[in-house]
């Protein structure tokens, strides 16, 4: 369920390049984010909403420069939608609570999932467990 807010007020609660990412469906450079190199043990959460993402035991070096996990914390956490924007055809991954743009999820994870969800390091927040 979207929780419905004004643009105004999301501006406010959200920096800059979170609005970007979040609601303009943008993405942070590769390597720049501050969550890429995190290794601590907790969860990844919308940093729109709240929402509980990724668990900290899923993430992964890919190379890519943008976090990386294998699976997300609970399957009704996000919704996923084809995008075919910038001439490709991929994935979205969405936040089921609040709708933001989370990044984009790909078939080609080293482990046992298949699968390589690449999530823009300013949408999300850490929990430190
Ligand atoms: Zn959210």
């Amino acid at each position: 369920m979207r929780i419905p807010k004004s643009e105004e007020e999301e501006k406010k609660k959200l920096t800059r390049e979170q609005y970007y990412v979040l609601r303009e469906k943008g993405a942070e450079p590769a390597f720049t984010g501050k969550l890429l190199k995190n290794k601590e043990n907790g969860m990844y959460v919308c940093a729109g909403c709240g929402n509980v993402l990724f668990s900290s035991h899923t993430k992964f070096e890919s190379g890519t420069g943008w976090p990386s996990f294998y699976d997300v914390a609970n399957s009704d956490a996000v919704d996923l939608k084809q995008d075919h924007s910038h001439g490709m055809v991929r994935t979205e991954v969405i936040c089921r609570k609040c709708g933001g743009h989370l990044g984009h999820v790909f078939d080609d994870g080293a482990r046992a999932s298949g699968k390589r969800y690449c999530i823009n390091s300013c949408a999300l927040d850490f929990k430190k467990k």
